[in-house]
């Protein structure tokens, strides 16, 4: 059995992933879906020269002299709201009450706000002066959002691999997508194995323990923008957990997720399952918690085993499913993004790259860090209390107080 780095076993893994296929939704079901085209804008934005203020569109030249003492008197030749599409053009000595986005017409160069006018009301339904006084001098442009401001027709908006956020989807709907091609969500397949395992709602009994992984793990998988296909509990024997591994395979999993079962103790029955009908590489990674990570695949879906201890599932899942999920659902950053955080204390190490547990705060613009608890790979409770996984790297056995070190904020 190998000893790899962590990124050497990542590379492995995620050497066998591609993205799933994609599928046109309508936009209303896209939130935190992956685009898998490149979107182009297919019209300006905005579509027009437009007003920003409710106010008087003018000629600026007409209003260069208006002060409060000595105003400017315009004649109010139309009235535009919002939708109309006015067909006039103003001419010297002229103005047309505006509505905020509605079209400037031909002539106007500017928009004075009702604020700086005699006509400060802006009561619904009430209807304009025949004339305004006009309290302040407008420069040309002003008040004005020229048509293709924002975007240009032609202009590249969104990239194929992102993650649609809300303001995205704004964007997509003013440029009339109403229907877009994203990857379908990969579907994970995922199961805990274990005698010792009851249900989260049973009573303890002697000997057993309640099954956290599959909890932890579905979440996990669902934040990750992936759909979970929950198995349950395999016990540990060899068509306990056949049965489980067919049904993934049955429901077309992208990938069959499981935790324990994967060391090489006497009821480690999932290699040998595997091995029955696919192929597994078990290695020992050079990282703590969770140094063993099985993969391989079971008929030909692709399978990765974590440990059963809590946190090193947990870990596991972050350093090597997280990207595997990326990489299948088609997105271009699936990984976390690591911050520098300063460590309160001396961490020490013991020279594998480790991911400890932290409660991370700011203080003066700086993030500040101290561990939680226990970090014993099996102590849930202090991953709980943690907000943060400090990555102390290959190598460091001693981090002194006052570094910084790279981390996940979880
Ligand atoms: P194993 O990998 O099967 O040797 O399990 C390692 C440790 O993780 C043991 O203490 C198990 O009881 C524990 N464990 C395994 N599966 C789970 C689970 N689904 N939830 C909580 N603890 C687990
Ligand atoms: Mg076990």
């Amino acid at each position: 059995m190998s000893l790899l780095s962590v990124d050497q076993a990542r590379e492995r893994i995620l050497a066998h992933f591609q993205p799933v296929t994609t599928e046109t939704l309508p936009l209303t079901g896209c939130s935190n879906r992956v685009l898998a085209e490149d979107m182009v804008a297919a019209n300006d934005l905005p579509p027009f020269d437009n007003s920003s203020m409710d106010g008087f569109a003018v000629r600026a030249a007409d209003v260069t002299a208006a002060t409060a003492a000595s105003p400017r008197s315009l004649r109010v030749v139309a009235d535009i709201p919002a939708g109309s599409h006015p067909t006039i053009s103003l001419a010297s000595g002229e103005a047309a009450r505006i509505m905020t986005g509605a079209p400037i017409p031909k002539g106007a160069d500017a928009v004075v706000p009702v604020e700086d006018t005699d006509f400060d009301n802006r009561d619904a339904g009430t209807p304009p002066p025949t004339e305004v006084q006009i309290f302040k001098a407008a420069k040309t442009g002003a008040n004005r959002r020229p048509r293709g401001m924002d975007l240009h027709a032609g202009d590249a908006v969104l990239d194929k691999g992102r993650v649609l956020k809300p303001q995205d989807l704004g964007l997509l709907a003013m440029l009339g997508f109403a229907n877009v091609l994203v990857y379908r969500k990969p579907q994970v397949a995922l199961f805990s194995s274990g005698d010792e395992l009851l249900e989260a709602g049973d009573p303890l009994e002697e000997g057993k323990i309640r099954d956290s992984n599959s909890y932890a793990l579905a979440a996990l998988i669902e934040g990750a923008g992936a759909e979970v296909i929950r198995l349950g509990v395999a016990k540990d024997n060899h068509d306990a957990v056949k049965a489980l591994l067919e049904k993934a395979v049955d429901l077309n999993a992208d990938l069959i997720l499981s935790s324990a079962g994967v060391s090489v103790g006497a009821f480690d029955f999932v290699k040998q399952v595997i091995e029955s009908k696919g192929k597994m590489d078990f290695w020992r990674v050079n990282m703590r918690p969770g140094k063993p990570v099985a993969f391989g695949e079971y008929k030909n879906t692709p399978f990765i085993g974590l440990p059963g201890n809590p946190v090193s599932a947990f870990v596991g899942f972050e350093v090597f499913v997280r990207s595997v999920i990326g990489r299948l659902s088609g997105s271009l950053n699936g990984g976390r993004q690591t911050v520098r955080v300063r460590c309160e204390e001396q961490i020490d190490s013991d020279g594998r790259e480790s991911y400890l547990r932290a409660q991370v705060h700011e203080e003066d613009g700086n993030l500040i860090a101290r561990l939680t608890g226990h970090q014993g790979s099996g102590n849930l409770f202090s991953l709980v209390q943690a907000n943060a996984l400090l990555i102390i790297p290959a190598g460091v056995k001693c981090v002194p107080a006052g570094q910084e070190v790279n981390a996940w904020l979880i």
